[in-house]
């Protein structure tokens, strides 16, 4: 490509990031034949720090004939608190998640993005925009600029475009992570089962999140408690038999929930998943979110490119504030509820999840994307059990 592409051109949407949300947004403003540029700052395919256990409601967001290789399918769950009472439950209506390597994920999505006409321009970092009249001008490192009438932010949870939009955040978490192989034995142990512990710290939770020959194993916690943390996962590696073996990957990555209440649009810019604070803010899935918003960031891109008048970019900027607010920050509000509980009462929790059947079954169909948070909430036992224990 010349460069002179990106120094002269004006693209109708420039996307920050090719994660699910950037891969997203950029495929999906392509769809409606836009001219679409995506940058990204590391060499695609790249190492994420993530889980990669996909709920129902992130399969369900994912295009068509995305070829991505599923290493696990999870129909049944391991809660313990704090390494006892462990419970495992099956699933009532089979495979919940399944579960990917995020570096393949984000490449397919990268392909189809560019298979539906995105140009990708990964190794290239953004490091300021600049609102100018009309179009916004996207700073590169080495100097270079791009114009771009819109611009959708899915620069991840550190983002620059989220800072520059004005994104606060009201929760932030350091996880931690490995990526250790298995003994053929120890495969079998995990195959079709995750593990999900209720931490020592507040609010805290480890996972071993199984891929064949190799299982992702972490915990997060609140931010400002570091050495604990590591602690934490130390002592939970130990007792799952994952210590002994040099991880693969060994990496800390923070998580973040947006205030409710801060900007999720400046100008023609828009942010989206991670850089907009989408996150549950109990389980800290990001992927849905970030695949949901990615879809409703790309349709109100196309909105602003084509704005003929103040009027319509207004409108497209409410499409979507709209839109994430009555979907997506109604879920965290609603998982935030959750979050609480358990900040406080992570025993009243695990009892109710492993010795009461019907709660089981309602999060079993949240995880298989049958329902959703605020409806699983949405009964007298659950507002009253939210109202008498957080
Ligand atoms: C330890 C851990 C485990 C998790 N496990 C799960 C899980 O199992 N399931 C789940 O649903 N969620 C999980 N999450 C959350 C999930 O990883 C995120 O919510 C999701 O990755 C958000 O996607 P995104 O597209 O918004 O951002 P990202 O996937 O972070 O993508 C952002 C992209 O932007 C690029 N970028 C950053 N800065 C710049 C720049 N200045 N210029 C250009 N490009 C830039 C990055 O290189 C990156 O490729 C986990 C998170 C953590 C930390």
């Amino acid at each position: 490509m010349a460069a002179e592409r990106f120094d002269g051109h004006l693209w109708d949407v420039v996307v920050v990031g090719a994660g699910p949300a950037g891969t997203t947004a950029a495929r999906v403003a392509a769809a409606s034949g836009c001219d679409v540029l995506l940058v990204e700052r590391a060499a695609v395919p790249r190492y994420k720090t993530c889980g990669g256990g996909l709920i129902g409601c992130a399969q369900a967001s994912l295009p068509p004939g995305l070829g991505v290789t599923v290493h696990d399918e999870i129909d049944a769950v391991t809660f313990t608190l704090r390494g006892r009472r462990a419970r495992t439950l099956d699933s009532t209506a089979g495979v919940r998640l399944k579960m990917v390597f995020r570096d393949d994920l984000d490449a397919a999505l990268t392909k189809v993005a560019a298979d539906a006409g995105v140009v990708v321009r990964d190794r290239t970092t953004v490091a300021a925009l600049e609102d100018a009249a009309g179009e916004v001008v996207v700073r590169v490192g080495g100097g270079g600029r791009i114009r771009a009438r819109a611009v959708v932010g899915a620069d991840g949870s550190a983002s620059r475009v989220g800072r520059h939009v004005g994104v606060r955040c009201e929760q932030v978490d350091l996880a931690l992570e490995v990526e250790v192989v298995v003994e053929p034995r120890d495969a079998g142990k995990w195959r079709g089962r995750m593990l999900m512990e209720w931490g020592p710290l507040p609010g805290s939770f480890g996972w071993v999140f199984p891929k064949g020959d190799i299982c992702t194993a972490g915990v997060v916690a609140a931010r400002g408690q570091g050495e604990a943390t590591k602690a934490y996962l130390r002592d939970f590696l130990r007792r799952h038999g994952l210590a002994d073996r040099t991880p693969l990957h060994d990496t800390g990555h923070l998580t973040r929930c947006r205030r409710p209440d801060s900007p999720l649009t400046r100008g023609r810019t828009l942010v989206a998943g991670d850089a907009a604070g989408l996150c549950d803010p109990w389980s800290r899935e990001g992927i849905s979110f970030a695949l949901r918003s990615g879809a409703l960031a790309g349709e109100a891109a196309v909105g602003i490119a084509r704005a003929q008048h103040p009027e319509d970019l207004e409108r497209s900027r409410l499409g979507y504030t709209g839109a994430v607010r009555s979907v997506l920050e109604a879920e965290m509000l609603a998982s935030r509820q959750v979050m609480n509980l358990f900040t406080r009462r992570p025993g009243v929790l695990h009892t109710a999840l492993t010795a009461v059947p019907p709660v089981w079954r309602r999060v079993d169909s949240y995880l298989g994307g049958d329902t959703t948070i605020p409806a699983l909430l949405d009964t007298r036992a659950a507002r009253a059990a939210i109202k008498l224990f957080s």
